[in-house]
């Protein structure tokens, strides 16, 4: 454990702190007042964060550190803590470190023993699962895809049997790529939710099946518009689906899967329990031993 309250007392406090994902209001005054009392803050584009300041009246000097400088940076700002000085993090939206920079800098302060204090706010993952209608009791946040179609469709294969709800983070130029990538490689009865513009004029949520999704947002003209959280419904457990009463589900894939392939499995097992099929696939390739 690295804990040295002595230098922590003679250091300064590296604060992270949430700014809006669109809409200004969502700053907290906490946020605000952290932003105006440090000595210096990290923002991932000076430019962009300068706007968020002058909106709020602040100035402040300002030093970029992004994925391609933050080695180097971080050595800088962390002397400057050491020296006693308090230092913000800002990203250009949302909680910094969250498939944003910062990780590096909060690592080598802890391992310094430098306070770092998260002052929390919009993170928009959280948003839009907190609005989805899906199950929040267990999720996997992946970050965004890769951008190389074969190994974004290999990390979504991988996923396919994940019994909690899984988020990912989507640009608006490969959403319906996506989209159509979830329903072909899931199903097209997955229930997916997408959160597009999330707190801003034109937010929307588009949620039902994966094949549904799919029509609907290549025939809205603004389907591909703006930022976008994908979130997927999991793989439904036996505990989470309705009892019929009649038939142990599990009990009758195992059964059926020693002697048939998945895919006649997943179609003899729908037949018989009224179930969807692609659910009982994906339930199939979740019980097989490795
Ligand atoms: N650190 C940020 C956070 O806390 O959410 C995320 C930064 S990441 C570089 C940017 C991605 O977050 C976007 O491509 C989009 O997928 C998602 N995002 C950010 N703001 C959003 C919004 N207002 N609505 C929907 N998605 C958003």
């Amino acid at each position: 454990m690295k804990s040295d309250p002595g230098s922590q007392a003679r250091s300064g406090t590296l604060y992270i702190v949430a700014t809006p994902i669109g809409n200004l209001e969502d700053l907290s005054p906490r946020a605000s007042s952290t932003l105006a009392s440090v000595a210096v803050i990290a923002a991932e584009d000076t430019r962009h964060s300068g706007r968020l300041l002058q909106h709020l009246g602040i100035s402040k000097p300002m030093l970029a550190l992004h994925d391609h400088n933050e080695r180097d940076r971080a050595s800088r700002l962390l002397d400057r803590l050491e020296s006693g000085e308090d230092v913000a993090l800002v990203s250009d939206a949302g909680t910094p470190l969250i498939s944003d920079p910062g990780y590096v800098l909060v690592r080598q302060a802890r391992e310094r023993g430098i306070r770092v204090s998260p002052v929390p706010g919009p993170c928009a993952l959280v948003t839009a699962l907190s609005a989805a209608g899906l199950p929040t009791d267990r999720f996997l946040f992946a970050g965004f895809l890769p951008s190389k179609r074969g190994a974004r469709r290999s990390e979504l294969e991988a996923l396919a049997a994940e019994t909690a709800t899984l988020v990912f983070y989507e640009s608006p130029h490969r959403i319906l790529e996506t989209v159509a990538e979830i329903r072909d490689v899931m199903g097209g009865e997955r229930e997916i939710v997408l959160g597009r513009e999330l707190t801003k004029t034109f937010e929307t949520f588009y949620a039902g099946p994966a094949g549904e999704v799919c029509q609907v947002i290549e025939a809205d003209p603004n389907g591909a518009r703006g930022e976008f959280v994908v979130m997927i419904h999991g793989v439904r457990r036996e505990s989470d689906m309705d009892d019929t009463g009649a038939v142990d589900t599990d009990k009758l894939l195992q059964l059926l899967a020693a002697e048939l392939p998945v895919k006649k499995v997943a179609k003899i097992a729908a037949e018989l329990t009224g179930r969807s099929k692609n659910e009982l696939y994906q339930r199939v390739l979740a019980l097989k031993p490795e």
